[in-house]
């Protein structure tokens, strides 16, 4: 096989990536903290326009009053309020939790069902958390979760155009090989918090940059123009980097922005 550039065919590229982004965070995984697929599940809702260590600081007790679905019944929505409080847009959250355990009970005894199909049903879930707590929870790798780093990366690095998350999954599912589908998340956020960052990439010293168009373009310029400030990125994913988890499917979009909680981020 000849030596890879920015031109090579996306699934050789992407096999590249996922091989030296695992050489260069071996210990990539998913930061929310969890014991079951259901507080996974619970722990990706909260993560909605919240951080991941914040998320992290309110499950404990969450999860020690309201360990499963039976358990959240058993109690009221305000209380599920006060304890997700903290994760901003509270109301919408406890809500959605509460909905999301109801429909477990009435539809499969309490339990998480495992395929995507069943999951996306499961209110506050969509294609991405499905993705998630298959793959996180249960290993099962039914689709690719395309948070806002995974996203972005996949584009710079050319092997996609796509900007709707369910239509990027696809081409991904395609490109990247079924074994790394669930590493693919992990390894993209992990780059994109430390190197590929949205606003400002340092694609000088980022090991991805002899098979990466956008790379091999911003440092042509950079060689060009060595005082140029560097180019605005051309994505519209502009999360801050590091802070807001990306996981969820439950987005601003779907979260009320007045008088229900008060953003983190
Ligand atoms: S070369 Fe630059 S744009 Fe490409 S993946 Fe690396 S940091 Fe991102």
């Amino acid at each position: 096989m000849g030596r890879l550039t920015a031109t090579s065919p996306p699934p050789a590229r992407a096999r590249a990536v996922v091989r030296r982004l695992t050489a260069t965070y071996p210990d990539a995984v998913i930061s929310l903290r969890y014991e079951t697929g259901w507080q996974l599940l619970v722990a990706v809702v909260l993560s909605a326009q919240c951080t991941d260590e914040r998320v992290n600081q309110v499950t404990p007790a969450l999860f020690r009053r309201f360990p499963d679905p039976t358990s959240v019944l058993n109690g009221s929505v305000e209380e599920l309020e006060e304890l997700v409080r903290p994760t901003g847009f509270y109301r919408n959250k406890a809500r959605s939790i509460w909905r999301g355990a109801t429909y477990l009970l009435e539809h499969h005894d309490g339990e998480l069902p495992r395929t995507t199909r069943e999951l996306v049903r499961v209110p506050g879930a969509g294609r991405k958390t499905a993705a998630v707590v298959l793959g996180e929870a249960f290993g099962i790798a039914e689709g690719i979760a395309v948070d806002t780093h995974a996203g972005r990366l996949s584009r710079r690095l050319g092997l996609i155009t796509e900007t709707d998350p369910v239509q990027a999954e696809r081409s991904l599912m395609v490109i990247v090989e079924r074994r790394s589908w669930i590493a693919w998340t992990h390894l993209l956020i992990a780059h994109g918090r430390a190197v590929c960052r949205s606003r400002v990439p340092r694609c000088d010293g980022c090991v991805l940059r002899d098979i990466c168009p956008e790379g091999r373009q911003r440092l042509s310029v950079a060689r060009r123009h060595p005082r140029a400030r560097p180019a605005a990125p051309r994505d519209s994913s502009r999360a801050a980097p590091g802070m807001v988890s990306s996981w969820t499917d439950l987005t601003s979009s779907s979260t009320p922005t007045a008088s229900h909680g008060t953003p983190t981020a």
